[in-house]
């Protein structure tokens, strides 16, 4: 079970956050508090822009209208290096993966590059050997550690899953959004990452995407609900799935009984 969450300031907030697309509002109005030191899941049916809320988060995407504050700030439209900076991190999506690249490479080049976003400098190796300690750290953390030599490009799906949160601790984020961490994944590694991002949350704020039921209740301390770009329920994982809303707002969604 999750711990309680402890009573703090947000972390993260939004203020009527809203991001059209030629009109189509696939976030509508959201306002969202993360508190420090918690694990917060994102849940809704596919379209209800949860993926787009992260890339507002992010600086991936500029919000239309709304505000998103982060310790206290406002960093409405920042550039995703900036927001990076701050302390806010996503996982990687296995296409930022080099097959032929090994695991310690990836982290020596994540270490390398100031923000973590993308492999700029290409650096000599004798630059990287800087970094060897570190990578071997990461990896040893996300359970690669005996990998570390292997190519990327041999790894499982799910160990792929695990050095694309390896390369987000290398920023050492405060904030760690993750999209999807088991998406696609069998049931062994969906324990071993539930596992994994218990162990991560530890001294971070956690903003996680996830379909499973099962992950997200025994992640979560606070689960918001978003449906058509709004936020439908938010509060304890037993709150939500026993809210009236949320229970007519899943069942009416014929095949996708994520609840
Ligand atoms: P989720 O991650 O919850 O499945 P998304 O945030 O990916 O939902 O999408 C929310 C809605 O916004 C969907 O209807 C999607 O088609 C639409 N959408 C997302 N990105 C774009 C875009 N770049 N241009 C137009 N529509 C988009
Ligand atoms: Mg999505």
């Amino acid at each position: 079970m999750p711990s309680e969450a402890p009573a703090a300031e947000a972390l993260l907030e939004t203020r009527s956050l809203t991001k059209e697309f030629r009109g189509f509002k696939a976030v509508s109005d959201v306002s969202l508090g993360v508190a420090e030191g918690t694990v917060h899941a994102l849940v809704g049916p596919n379209g209800a822009g949860k993926t787009t809320l992260f890339n507002l988060l992010t600086g991936f995407l500029t919000p239309s209208s709304g505000q998103i504050r982060y310790q206290g700030r406002d960093i409405t439209g920042m550039q995703p290096e900036q927001i990076a900076h701050l302390g806010i991190a996503r996982s990687f999506q296995i296409t930022s993966l080099f097959d032929q690249m090994t695991l310690v490479e990836h982290l020596e080049l994540a270490l390398a590059s100031p923000t973590g976003l993308g492999y700029r400098f290409w650096k000599s190796s004798k630059q990287m050997r800087q970094f060897r300690e570190r990578s071997l750290e990461l990896l040893e953390q996300v359970g690669l550690g005996d990998r570390a030599g292997q190519a990327a490009g041999s790894l499982a799906y799910g160990q792929k899953r695990a050095l694309e949160l390896a390369l987000a601790l290398a920023l050492d984020p405060k904030l760690l959004l993750l999209d999807e961490p088991t998406a696609g994944m069998g049931m062994e590694d969906v324990d071993r990452t539930i596992a994994l991002v218990k162990k991560v949350a530890s001294g971070r704020t956690v903003i996680f995407v996830d379909h499973n039921m099962h992950v997200v209740g025994s992640l979560a301390d606070t689960v918001t609900v978003l449906q058509s770009g709004q936020v439908l329920a938010e509060g304890t994982y037993e709150q939500v799935r026993n809210d009236e809303k949320v229970i007519t707002a899943y069942l009416g969604q014929a095949g996708d009984a994520h609840v």
